[in-house]
């Protein structure tokens, strides 16, 4: 059995998107480790939630349907996670469908460009390695990388497929106030991922409150002591939920492990309460 975890974590992934485990396998990993409650936050698709739910069922973990939206704006990376969201919201799914295809097409891109450049790699062989899931940079950087043309998934993103790196492609999609009212209009608590990944944070999180943002996760496995200690001072005084998250894909190179960040013990029955303000239509503008 592996280490016991935190027994919250509110940010996670599966091959639905671009984490490693089914995400049966993730929720039976949680129980294991003594993870009580996951929110499954895959990329741009709830596709996840319903097998993960009812896995919970049988092993005991309580399993909150989320997403994370990625933005990138002169704000930097700036990652949405909504949680409560429904997966059967057939209005909802036709937006994410939107963005899954934005993903399919930057991806698409991405690989010409590769080939331009001299490095072969076959989309085909990029969808392969997805298995069905919403098409992200790190199943290429995994073709990169079996291909040879990379020492490792993380030398694939350095010198390759990050921001300004050669084989680039700007993403189409939503602003963080699109992300942010996109979640809370499908009845979602709206939080802001990994806050350390945005440029000028203070003065876009009055704009993010207003579209309705709820929660913050001050608590996250690349967030030093005195970068948490900022955010927690921040989430007061912007009336944040304070929350916390693994960002777990399975893969060693990216976030931690499952249930490695501290939440506070009442993270979850908040964001509760601010989904039943969203119903009233008390939260955004
Ligand atoms: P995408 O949404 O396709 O742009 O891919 C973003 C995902 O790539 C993130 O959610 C991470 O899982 C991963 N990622 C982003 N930057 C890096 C990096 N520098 N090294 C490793 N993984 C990264
Ligand atoms: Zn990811
Ligand atoms: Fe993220
Ligand atoms: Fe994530």
């Amino acid at each position: 059995m592996s280490k016991p975890g935190y027994p919250t974590d509110l940010h996670t992934h599966s091959v639905r998107s671009d984490g490693v485990l089914e995400p049966a396998a993730l929720v039976r990993l949680a129980a294991e480790r003594g993870v009580q409650t996951i929110a499954l936050s895959d990329h741009d698709t709830l596709a996840g939630a319903t097998e993960a739910v009812g896995e919970g069922q049988r092993s005991g973990v309580r399993v909150i349907p989320a997403v994370e939206l990625n933005t990138e704006s002169r704000w930097g990376d700036v990652h949405v996670l909504g949680y409560f969201l429904d997966p059967a919201d057939a209005l909802l799914e036709e937006r994410l469908r939107w963005l899954r295809e934005n993903r399919g097409r930057r991806i698409e891109l991405m690989v010409e460009k590769l080939n331009r450049l001299g490095y072969a790699v076959s989309l085909q062989r990029v969808i392969e390695i997805a298995k069905g899931g919403a098409l992200g940079r790190p199943h290429l950087a995994q073709a990169l990388a079996e291909a040879g043309h990379v020492r490792s998934y993380d030398d694939a993103f350095d010198t390759l497929i990050s921001k300004d790196a050669p084989a680039y492609v700007e993403r189409v999609g939503l602003t963080p106030s699109e992300a942010v009212r996109l979640v809370v209009a499908h009845g979602g608590a709206a939080s802001l991922a990994h806050p350390g990944t945005v440029n000028g944070l203070p003065e876009l999180l009055p704009q993010l409150v207003d579209d309705g943002l709820v929660a913050m996760e001050v608590y996250y496995p690349e967030h030093t002591a005195a970068r948490t200690a900022e955010l927690r001072a921040l989430a007061e005084r912007f009336r944040l939920i304070p929350t916390g998250g693994s960002d777990f894909h399975g893969r060693g190179e990216h976030g931690g492990p499952l249930g490695c960040a501290y939440v506070p013990s009442d993270t979850v029955g908040a964001l509760e309460k601010a989904c039943a303000r969203i119903a009233e239509g008390k939260v955004g503008t």
